[in-house]
């Protein structure tokens, strides 16, 4: 049987390549199902290798060699790639370990993807699609990352791009991106869930093919951060891997990944996945305290604006993951957030904000007993420093109200004297 569109909720099908981005018949989530008994004789570790000494741009991306897991079938003329993934897979030193409060860290930087976060490998997996169904136009709403991305591939594939950000709330970089890479960039007056609402609805209405994750075949192309990390550490299945989350696609591509590697063998065990929200938009965390009672949603507000989701739309698939793999959720204040990141940073790795709910994530769940020091645990940094200069500069300026700059590395002034410069040689930052 070849892969086909199936929603989670009523179980309806729909051809691969059917333009539909939400169940017709019940509004749910649509998965892409692929038929995991066919692909088994398809694929194994050592096609997986073989590909990474080839120069076939399909292998060349860090999303397309794992092609039969994405969107099999598709071919070199279809891919639309900017060579995504391929990101490192860091060991975090002594200090930034202890911090964290275990003696193995990893951090998989989906920072360094094209256009600086893991969306890239999301949108190649999207815009991909977009092509196939014959779209003209592609839209979403973002918190910053999405419409960067969204922006390049489309501009790439020849496709208008319309992005949708709530005002006022979007890091430099990323609004900088959107205008620079050609699209038709909007503001809309109300919060990010606001602005998605308006998406979908002029998605039903309008001739426009939808890119945000509730988009299945984003979320095939977010699975390769698994696949690529644990590929990267041979198969070694570690104790714990550990994201962000805001709109939830990345934990629900998370599930689906390892729920799919293991009933393929390629791994042996599951590790288990801890979601790390902000503070101040944490529904899935109340969810998770409630035992799934209620599907909470609340006003987000955090300096995490990759995070900054009060109603997350993949919540369904976010339980699903965590059954999967018996995970568990965690919030952690903005305080934390960006002392976590001032240390991520300083070790040379550096992140957005958000990015740095997982350091913070691992050191309460670890103070909690929840994970054991002598864990093995991956991090996924979600996006590139750069993407928030704002956050850096005002936090190492001691500039964020309400907030310490616990581990601010403060700008120097002197006069141009040796005397002055010799003085610095006994600073210790
Ligand atoms: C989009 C994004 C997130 C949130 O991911 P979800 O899949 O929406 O949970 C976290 N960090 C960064 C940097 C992002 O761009
Ligand atoms: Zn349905």
């Amino acid at each position: 049987m070849p892969s086909l569109l199936k929603c989670i909720d009523c179980g309806r099908e729909y051809a691969l390549d059917d333009r539909v981005t939400a169940c017709h018949a019940c509004g749910g989530l649509l998965d892409v199902a692929h038929d995991l008994d066919a692909l088994r004789p398809a694929i194994s570790r050592e096609l997986f290798d073989r590909r990474l000494a080839s120069w076939n741009p399909l292998d060349r991306s860090g999303v397309w060699r794992y092609r039969e897991l994405v969107r099999p079938g598709v071919s070199a003329a279809q891919a639309v790639t900017r060579g995504e993934g391929n990101t490192t897979l860091y060991t975090a030193g002594p200090k930034l370990a202890s911090y964290a409060g275990v003696a193995r860290l990893q951090l998989k930087h989906e920072g360094e993807n094209p256009t600086g976060s893991f969306k890239d490998r999301g949108m190649t997996g999207g815009v991909t699609q977009a092509r196939v169904v014959g779209a003209r136009s592609v839209i979403c709403a973002s918190t910053g990352n999405t419409s960067a991305s969204m922006a390049s591939y489309a501009a790439i594939a020849g496709l208008q791009a319309l992005v949708f950000f709530p005002a006022g709330y979007v890091a430099l970089g990323k609004v900088a991106q959107s205008l620079a890479y050609g699209a038709t960039s909007v503001q809309v007056e109300g919060d990010f869930d606001d602005t998605l609402a308006l998406v979908r609805r002029a998605c039903d209405e309008l001739p426009i093919y939808l890119l945000n994750s509730i988009n299945p075949f984003r979320l095939e192309g977010q699975k390769t951060i698994v696949i690529e990390l644990l590929h990267q550490r041979g198969w070694r299945v570690p104790d714990w891997i550990v994201v962000p989350g805001g709109n939830l696609g990345n934990s629900a591509a998370f599930g689906k990944a390892l729920h799919e590697l293991h009933a393929l063998g390629l791994i042996d065990r599951l590790p288990r996945l801890a979601i790390v929200q902000a503070e101040g938009a944490n529904p899935l965390y109340r969810s998770y305290l409630d035992g799934w009672q209620v599907r909470h949603t609340v006003r987000a507000e955090t300096l995490a604006t990759a995070i900054r989701i009060g109603n997350p739309a993949n919540y369904p698939k976010a339980v699903r993951a965590l059954r999967w793999t018996d995970g568990v959720v965690t919030e952690v204040s903005d305080q934390a957030i960006l002392d976590a990141k001032a240390q991520i940073d300083a070790a040379g790795i550096g992140c957005e904000p958000a990015s740095a709910a997982t350091v913070a994530g691992i050191r309460r769940l670890v103070d909690e007993g929840t994970i054991g020091p002598g864990d093995d645990v991956v991090a996924v940094l979600t996006g590139h420093l750069l993407k928030d200069p704002d956050a850096v500069m005002k936090y190492h300026a001691g500039a964020l109200p309400g907030l310490e700059s616990t581990f601010a590395n403060a700008m120097r002034t002197i006069k141009p004297s040796l005397d002055e410069v010799a003085a610095l040689l006994d600073l210790r930052v």
